[in-house]
């Protein structure tokens, strides 16, 4: 359970100065019970601490490293795009070629607008929905996260038809009112919201593929019923995308999905590391956007010539034989052992796994949503994750989350971590 002296002291000194140590909450390890290691170097699928420690790690920056990290592609484009300045607040080639690759790749975005983080992207996304439908009402799904912008910090109350209590202190209770939270993979709730209300909702915004609740997948027919009653009730529906988009294929989960929702919002992987965010679809609802409508959204670094060539350069990497097809090879191979090993240890479990995402579960129960994440046995996960981090495995310190393999991950790599898993399946 413990890091090593120098993050030890690191995290010590942070704690003085930055709030819980961190600045990002999920970082300080607390849904462990632990503290988090400082990291000094990180290069392929491994990562070091600044006591010299390497683990294997699986999640990536949190999705965006998916070439693995420090890839010879990515730090060489920053290298030679940086000379030429790092930042101009004007338009540069790299947005154009950034908006032709996202909207050559994913049919359903006309237009797409850059910013700097997922937030911004599915903040600007309500906005515009509700400029556009000129209605204020928006529908979630509990156990989904779209950043922490105030209309989506609201998450409790998982029944159905229930406003929403804000998720954090200093949401106003008046924004969240407008925050209409529903449980995931339930029709009927839906219909039944709809019937009551549709034409006061501006949008639907959704996690396609759940990923920040464990890694939830939706029901057969599910995200076909939420196209079909956003249309019918003129709602939009927006695809939060900024996990799943460009990593489980070149068109995210619409694309597997074969799914056309009104916009999308992407972050994460198209940005190869940096900072970067955008949101996309129907020209016509894109339109609505300042310049050229009545909708305002901006930002000082937005479309940053590192940012996109960076994002560029890793697309590139991702769109040949060896990208996403690799992907999926590496995931079965995963599985597949990782499967056997749990059934070998007889331990109950799920284990959900879309090409380089999985998530596996210490329950035997079918996993609907959040509520099903819910059900597991913290305890185990926490002694999991440690006896696996010990032996120099991280994974994310939390329950809740995905684990994400790299096109730098091997299946020495693979093999490695299951007999890892093995040896701490056996202390849990
Ligand atoms: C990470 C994430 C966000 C927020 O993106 P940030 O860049 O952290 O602001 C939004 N939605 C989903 C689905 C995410 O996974």
């Amino acid at each position: 359970m413990h890091t090593g002296p120098i993050s030890q002291k690191l995290f010590a000194t942070a704690k003085t100065m930055i709030p819980g140590g961190v600045n990002s909450p999920v970082r300080a390890f607390r849904n462990v019970g632990g503290e988090p290691f400082f990291v000094r170097r990180a290069k392929g699928s491994r990562i070091t601490d600044v006591d010299g420690k390497t683990y294997i790690d699986y999640i990536g920056s949190w999705g965006p490293n998916i070439l693995g990290h420090a890839p010879a592609v990515i730090t060489n484009t920053i290298h030679e795009v940086a000379k030429d300045g790092v930042s101009f607040g004007i338009p540069n080639p790299y947005e154009v070629e950034m908006a032709r690759t996202i909207t050559d790749w994913v049919p359903s975005v006309e237009k797409v607008r850059m910013c700097n983080s997922g937030t911004e992207a599915t903040m600007s996304a309500i906005r515009l929905a509700r400029g556009f439908t000129k209605r204020d009402l928006i529908v979630k799904f509990d156990g989904c996260y779209h950043g922490h912008s105030d209309s989506l910090l609201v998450a409790a109350g998982s029944g159905a038809l229930t406003h929403g209590e804000p998720d954090s202190a200093g949401v106003p209770k008046d924004f969240a009112q407008n925050t209409i939270v529903l449980p995931y993979n339930d029709a009927e709730a839906l219909t039944a919201l709809f019937e009551e209300k549709g034409e006061l909702i501006a949008a639907i915004i959704v996690e396609s593929y759940p990923a920040n609740a464990g890694f939830v997948l939706p029901q057969p027919g599910y995200l076909d019923h939420l196209t079909s009653i956003t249309r019918k009730f003129g709602a939009l529906l927006i695809f939060d995308e900024v996990m799943t988009g460009f990593r489980l294929g070149k068109a995210g989960v619409q694309g597997l999905e074969n799914l056309t929702p009104d916009l999308s919002c992407f972050g994460k992987v198209i940005g190869g590391g940096l900072p970067v965010g955008a949101f996309g679809g129907r020209a016509d609802v894109m339109d609505m956007l300042a310049p050229d409508g009545p909708v305002y959204q901006a930002g000082t670094l937005s479309g940053n010539p590192l940012a996109m060539a960076a994002g560029l350069a890793q697309l590139k990497e991702l769109n040949k034989p060896s990208g996403y097809a690799r992907l999926d090879q590496l995931g079965l191979h995963f599985e597949t052992g990782l499967r056997a090993l749990m059934t070998e240890k007889g331990i109950p479990h799920r284990l959900n796994r879309v090409g380089s995402m999985f998530c596996l579960y210490f329950i035997d129960e079918e996993i609907r949503n959040v509520t099903d994440v819910l059900k597991q046995d913290f305890e185990i996960f926490n002694k999991f994750f440690w006896a696996c981090l010990d032996k120099g495995i991280y994974l994310a310190p939390s329950p809740y989350e995905t684990g994400f393999i790299s096109l730098a991950h091997t299946e020495a790599d693979l093999d490695d971590t299951l007999s890892v898993f093995s040896d701490a399946l056996s202390t849990i």
